[in-house]
């Protein structure tokens, strides 16, 4: 065994029993390599993390040109700091005119924290409505609205208040009303392994919360910034939340989430009581200007080219061991019959130069959310590996 990988067993706390182990010397583009030399293909970007691919040049350089300047120098909301306000300008000219207020975090999971607090102080209600199968982070806050019972129960008590309804069942959503502050969705659940909502299920949702004057939150951390083949999910639906989270690619490989609203919501978090929410780190500068410079390479062509790719995947993945494929852009899922085989698939990718992963709440699926920089040779690539392994199993 290396010493980096004794080292990591020895000084670096686990998340599970059996953690991929493949240690990284480098990372460009859609590729990742290990110190022997040895080359894999990324396909899931850091857990849709890497959509302008690894180390873009321009997320490089705008990195670089920042430290050059300053590092942090104030928690949020207080100094005025040009790549903050840049990027914060940025998100809005691409945003409907009710997103017009940015506060930026450090994860998905605080952004969740604070479109929760910033709802529930909105409209002076309590309840919250979440979804069975979803998945909107670690904290307690976010876990609380989590719809996985095996990944809370070991932590409760969690946050009193909260419904839980089913995704795609418009019955459910009578139990949206007048308590209730509001609803957090994701539009594609993805890590219950990219469930898709029905015709006009996210309309039907919107209405009843505008029956109940209820607020939307759209955790968009995981299908935001290109994934689906927009910049936002929400595009495909027709409707627009009152309150937008986003993190993973919003920082272009460096930390960063946000939660979007407009400024006269926003403005609730400022006074009564005062600093609403607060943070240290949120909205750094570095990882701002990495951000931005990555949100302007995004929308410089390549979002045009998601769905396209995708569906070369889908086409590509025919094969009769695969159940069903299920996906959004370059957001997919591929369905087996057993955990066993995904398992198999997973490990064996690695050896063979390609990198899947597993969902949280669906162990017969695995993942493909490769940086939306993916050629198509690289997707033929991928897809011959993934069924040389198939044909094996
Ligand atoms: N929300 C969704 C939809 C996610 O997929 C994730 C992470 O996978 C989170 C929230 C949590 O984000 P983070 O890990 O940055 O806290």
């Amino acid at each position: 065994m290396s010493k980096e990988k004794e080292t990591f067993l020895n000084y670096l706390a686990p998340t599970s029993p059996n953690p991929l182990m493949i240690e990284i010397e480098k990372a460009e583009g859609v590729y990742l390599y290990g110190p022997d030399g040895k080359k894999y293909l990324d396909l899931i970007s850091g857990i849709s993390v890497a959509n302008t691919g690894h180390r873009h040049p321009k997320v490089v350089e705008a990195i670089r040109r920042q430290t050059d300047r300053y590092l942090h120098v104030m928690a949020y909301g207080e100094y005025i700091q040009s790549p903050v306000n840049q990027y914060a300008r940025n998100l809005v000219q691409h945003l409907p005119e009710n997103l017009n207020n940015v506060y930026f975090v450090n994860s998905g999971t605080e952004a969740n924290e604070a479109a929760l607090k910033l709802a529930k102080r909105h409209t002076g209600r309590t309840e919250i409505v979440a979804f069975y199968k979803s998945y909107h982070g670690n904290t307690h806050g976010s876990l609380s609205i989590t719809g996985n019972e095996e990944k809370k129960k070991a932590f409760r008590p969690l946050l009193p208040d909260i419904r839980f309804i089913n995704f795609n069942e418009p019955n459910d959503l009578i139990q949206i009303s007048g308590k209730t502050a509001a609803v957090i969705v994701e539009p594609v659940l993805g890590d219950a392994g990219v469930i898709l909502p029905s015709d006009d299920y996210l309309k039907k949702l919107r209405n009843r919360c505008n029956e109940t004057a209820t607020m939307l939150i759209f955790d968009e951390v995981q299908t935001g910034l290109g994934r689906t083949g927009k910049l936002f999910a929400f595009e495909h639906f027709g409707i627009v939340p009152d309150i937008l989270t986003l993190a993973k690619a919003l920082g272009g490989g460096l930390p960063l989430g946000a939660f979007i609203s407009s400024r006269e919501i926003m403005h609730d978090l400022s006074h009564h009581p005062m600093l609403g929410h607060i943070t240290t780190f949120g909205g750094n500068p570095v990882c701002c200007a990495a951000g931005n410079a990555s949100f302007e390479v995004l929308n410089a062509g390549i979002i045009e080219s998601v769905e396209e790719k995708g569906a070369l995947f889908q086409r590509s993945l025919q094969h009769d061991k695969i159940k069903e494929i299920r996906r959004i852009g370059l957001m997919i899922a591929l369905e087996f019959d057993t955990e066993e085989e995904v398992q198999t698939i997973v490990f064996d990718g690695i050896e063979r130069g390609i990198i899947t992963y597993f969902f949280l709440s669906n162990n017969t699926s695995f993942r493909l959310a490769p940086p939306l920089t993916i050629e198509k040779n690289e997707i033929e690539n991928a897809c011959s590996v993934i069924l040389e392994i198939l044909n094996q199993l």
